[in-house]
Order: structure tokens, then sequence, then C-alpha cells
């Protein structure tokens, strides 16, 4: 099906959306007259042969029908398939009936609907899943998501219409309702955050072309349902953290360009979304981490080896003002007190928080002219970022390359994570540091605080030392 500009919206939508529609469509064989040998769904647990076949470029017609594959005597034509189609798939062919002139037309099937008979109401469901017929059901799974707190009220305000914007206000206000950005449509709450060419051409970078047709033309509710099981992920982040970031900056960036008019739609926009999602994702590992990680990882501190010193490193985030610090603290193998260091970041991410910590501890203990360095953090996402080899196309946070050019310095380091009873010295320092200036502080004596810490991390050391 195609479509052409001159033609009515409506037949334009219906061709966009065919495709999802198509995929549910199968075919009872009759006498071979309709359906495509190559592209339909005709052989019982098959998609399509086209589907099978190694190299279509071999295809002479793919749009030829199925009786052209059966021979004078009415049997399956092999010499046609045998040198395009695997020779398993050859043989379930072989065990279909082939077509028979004596049978009536090749038949459509609804797949989803009972017996086969198609259904308007039965087809919209099949096609944006099932859990949007429960829509209820859809705001708990949104509710529950680790997605920001201020990300699920736009998703709910959108799914309610009751997003404030400028085609609403202008139903009471005397307002302009037309859109910031393209001024061209009124700014509903579906061309705020999806229709506008701008929003949807950031969109069009995360969609096959398969899924495109469906994505824009889905109702509000529909919309946010699909996006909230759609199971995909890009740089690993799942895609119902992309889209509901997404959302969160589409919504932040009108804003700001309602307030300041000089504001620019950000330049690789889905970059930013990006990384703002693995951001939120690991803004919440931390917690999960805990429950997991008991098992492998040292609950207590241990000493570094003879001729080694130890960082330990840490971040923390303030949930209610986002503020942010981190710190850390350098000792020697016996467990002594080199320095300390404490930075308040002012407003940060948790896992910026994290890899600031290691930067400074990594900087300090170099310039402090150490050359054999073990490096702790109870962040399983630093410690990888760490360990994996930096790449300018898999860089997620710009402190990687900083961390990337530290550790190819002339010394030896090993990173390693520890959970966080282990790390409390470090995460005391990085929770003071909150209420610091901002700016870097270097400790050369302990915090009262740390001090006592520090000797439990002593006593529990020596005494699990002494009991085997
Ligand atoms: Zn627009």
């Amino acid at each position: 099906m195609e479509s052409k500009s001159t033609d009515s919206k409506l037949w334009r939508e219906i061709c966009n959306i065919w495709p999802e529609f198509y995929k549910h469509v199968s075919w009872e064989i009759g006498c071979g007259d309709r359906a495509r040998f190559w592209l339909d769904k005709w052989a019982p647990g098959l998609e399509s042969i086209w589907h099978e076949v190694v190299d279509t470029d071999w295809i002479p017609d793919p749009t030829a029908k199925i009786s052209r594959f059966v021979d004078p005597f009415g049997q399956w034509d092999k010499e046609r398939m045998i040198d395009l189609i695997p020779q398993h798939i050859i043989n379930k062919i072989l065990c279909i009936f082939p077509p028979n002139p004596s049978l009536g037309s090749d038949q459509a099937v609804w797949d989803p609907g009972r017996n086969g008979q198609f259904s308007i109401s039965n087809a919209y469901n099949v096609i944006v899943n099932t859990v949007q017929r429960h829509p209820s059901g859809m705001w708990k799974v949104l509710w529950k998501s680790k997605f920001q707190q201020r990300n699920k009220f736009i998703l709910w305000r959108l799914g309610h219409d009751r997003l404030p914007t400028r085609s609403r206000l202008a139903s009471w206000s005397p307002t302009n309702p037309s859109c910031l950005w393209c001024s061209r449509s009124r700014e509903t709450n579906m061309h705020a955050l999806r229709d506008c060419p701008k929003i949807a051409a950031v969109w069009r970078l995360f969609l096959n072309p398969r899924d495109r047709a469906l994505f824009f033309n889905l109702s509000a509710k529909d919309w946010i349902g699909w996006n909230l099981q759609r199971n995909k992920k890009f740089a690993s982040i799942p895609w119902p953290s992309i889209f509901s970031a997404a959302c969160g900056l589409f919504w932040h960036w009108r804003n700001k360009k309602l307030y300041e008019s000089d504001f620019q739609f950000p330049w690789e926009a889905h970059r930013v979304i990006l990384i703002q999602a693995r951001l939120q994702e690991e803004a919440w590992r931390p917690w999960e981490e805990e429950r997991i990680s008991c098992s492998g990882l040292a609950k207590t501190w241990r000493k570094p080896m003879v001729g080694w010193i130890k960082v330990n490193s840490d971040g923390a985030v303030c949930r209610s003002s986002r503020r942010a610090a981190c710190g850390g603290l350098i000792r020697d193998n016996f467990g002594n007190w080199i320095k300390g260091y404490a930075v308040n970041l002012g407003h940060a991410s948790v896992l910026s928080a994290e890899l600031w910590g290691i930067v400074h501890g990594l900087s300090i203990t170099w310039d402090l002219g150490f050359r054999k360095v073990e490096i702790e953090s109870d962040s399983s996402h630093a410690i990888n970022l760490i360990q994996s080899p930096w790449d300018v196309s898999s860089n997620f946070h710009p402190l990687q390359q900083k961390i990337a050019c530290l550790l190819s310095r002339n010394w030896e380091v090993k990173a390693t994570q520890i959970s966080r009873s282990a790390n409390e010295c470090a995460d005391t320092i990085a929770k003071n540091s909150l209420a610091s200036s901002t700016g870097l502080t270097i400790l050369d004596v302990p915090p009262c605080t740390v001090a006592s810490v520090m000797m439990r991390d002593l006593i529990i050391y020596s005494s699990r030392d002494s009991g085997g």
C-alpha cells in the first residue's frame, strides 16, 4: 500500500498503520491466486518465506503469487525453491497441501480474532498491545517505575490532557496557541511532546521505520502505554527510561524557550536524552545494588598490600536539594590516614559525584607521588566505567575521558567495587562535604566523625584476622 501527498489524510494514516496491521494477517490457501509466496504469512509456523531466505537478491519476483510454485501435476514445484530456500523450510512447505484450482480464492485471516473474524476494536487493541486496554494498569506501571517523579507527572498529565500547553491556555486566556518551535501548528499536548517536526525528528532516531507509523498515530494514552512496554534498549538503557527522560526534557526545553526566547533547541538532542536517561537509571541503582551486592563484595574494609596505598572514594547527592558532593581518603598499609579530600560539587548526578570522587582521589595520590594505588568505590557503574576501555563511541560521561587519561599515566592502579559498609569512611566525608562551600578541600587530618569509623574499620579488620 502506498500513499501520495495528495491523498486524503485518512488514507495516508491507513497506509502508515498498514505494516503494523498486516503483521497480524495470515492466509488460508485456496487456489493460490492472491497470497504472495514470498511475502505473505501463509505457511503455518512461519512469518513469511522471505524471512527464511538467505539472499533475497536472487528472488526474481517477490510479489509472485503462490500458484506460480505449483508444477503441471498440481504438486509443489521444488525446482523453483531449491536454490533459494533452506532445505528444512522446503520440507515444511512440502507438508502443506498445495494450492488447487478447484478451491476458491485465497482468504486473508485476521490472526488474533476468534475464527479469523476481523473487528476494528480487536485490531486496534492488538496493535496497541494489551496494557492499554486497562489504563489504570498502565498508570500503576508508571507510578511504580523508577523514572524521575517530575517525568512521571508530565506523562500522567499528558495522558489526562492536563499539560498546560498553549493551546489549552488559549481556551480561557488570550494566549497565542501556536507552537514555540515551529509556530505552524497549535501547541496541543501531543504536538508539544511528539508531533512537532522538531521533536518528531528526535524520536525518529530511536525508531525503526516499521514502528514509526504506529508511534506517530497512537492517541496520548496508548502512546504512553506502548512506550512503557516497548522492549528495546539503546546503549543498554531500557526504552521506557529513555522515553520518560525524553518527554521530561522536551517539556523542559519548551518551558525554557517560553521564558528565554533566545534558548535554542539542543543540537544532538538524542545524546542529551541518552545521557539523562542513563543518569536517571544510575540514580536509583545504589539502592538496588545494596540488595544485590551483599553476596559477592567485601563487607569490611581491608588494608592495602604492602607497598600499596588505598583510596576510598564516594559520592553523595542530597535528594531534596539535588546538591552533590564527593570525598575520600587515602590510607597506607597499616590503615593510617595519609590524606583526605572533600569536594562540594554544586548540582550533579549520583554518577557524576561518584566519578568526581575517583578523579580527585587519583589526581591527589598521583601528586603525592604514589605509584601503586588501589582505588575502591561502592558504585559498580563507576568501577565499570574505569575498567572498560574508553572509546569515543561509547563515551557516556564526560569524566570518562579524564579518568582514562589519569589511568594511562605510568603507574599501577587497581579499581575494585566494595560494599557500602566497607566504604563508610569515604561515605561520611562525602556526606559532610554536602554542607561545606563549593570546591575542593584537602584534609590533612581525619575529621572526628571519620576517625571513629576508621577505628572501627581497623578493629573489624584485626578481629577478623585474629579469628581466622
Ligand atoms: Zn511545533
